[in-house]
């Protein structure tokens, strides 16, 4: 078995899940692949080997990364943590190098990780609750509904959002449904999940 054909299947298992996240996945290059959470960005980037773009400006446009736009990079290799540090480092030069605004949070994820869903669902989760404002606001995987309790922080009003469909969790085993909760008052901010009963 080569590592094209784990990376082939890895990329297949990670867009597999990520569409229960987002309304659609565009693909931009053979190895660049593009979705939102609602309004926050997202790339794929599927990397065979440990060579890569390092003039940032080709990683930037390659991506399509908009500066001043958060934007988080997924980067599927075979060093995740060696990639995933050193795309960063690269994307710093951009700064430093062109004055560029890059906002660009870079996780690794490795496509010989036996618990691959596991490790994105965890990846997933910590990208929802840090853009949980861009991620809810007019998101058509989410709808909106009238909480009954109040901020527990403050007491205010808060917003509350449920996923319109249920998705399975390879964290927890089972199927789930999202919820979030969002205070305008405080910052408050919280990603919960309800167990779906399945028969
Ligand atoms: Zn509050």
């Amino acid at each position: 078995m080569s590592t094209r054909y784990f990376l082939v299947k890895a990329t297949q298992r990670v867009l597999n899940f990520v569409k229960y996240f987002t309304s659609g996945v565009t693909q931009y290059e053979p190895e660049v692949y593009a979705f939102t959470l609602g309004q926050h960005q997202v790339r794929l980037w599927v990397l065979e080997s440990d060579f890569f773009w390092h003039d940032p400006q080709i990683i930037v446009e390659r991506m399509r990364i908009s500066e001043g736009e958060p934007t988080s990079l997924l980067v599927l290799c075979k060093l995740p943590n060696l990639m995933a540090y050193e795309i960063s480092q690269s994307l710093e030069n951009a700064r430093k190098w062109y004055g560029m605004d890059l906002r660009v949070e870079v996780y690794g994820l490795n496509y010989l990780d036996a618990h691959l869903e596991q490790t994105l669902e965890r990846i997933l989760m910590s990208i929802l609750i840090k853009h949980l404002e861009q991620v809810v606001v007019g998101n058509p995987l989410l709808r909106e509904e009238v909480c009954r309790y109040p901020c527990p922080n403050c007491f205010s009003r808060v917003r509350y959002y449920v996923a319109q469909q249920p998705r399975p969790t390879y964290l927890y085993g089972g199927v789930v449904r999202d919820y979030f909760i969002l205070c305008p008052t405080c910052g408050l901010k919280i990603h919960g999940i309800e167990t779906v009963v399945t028969r």
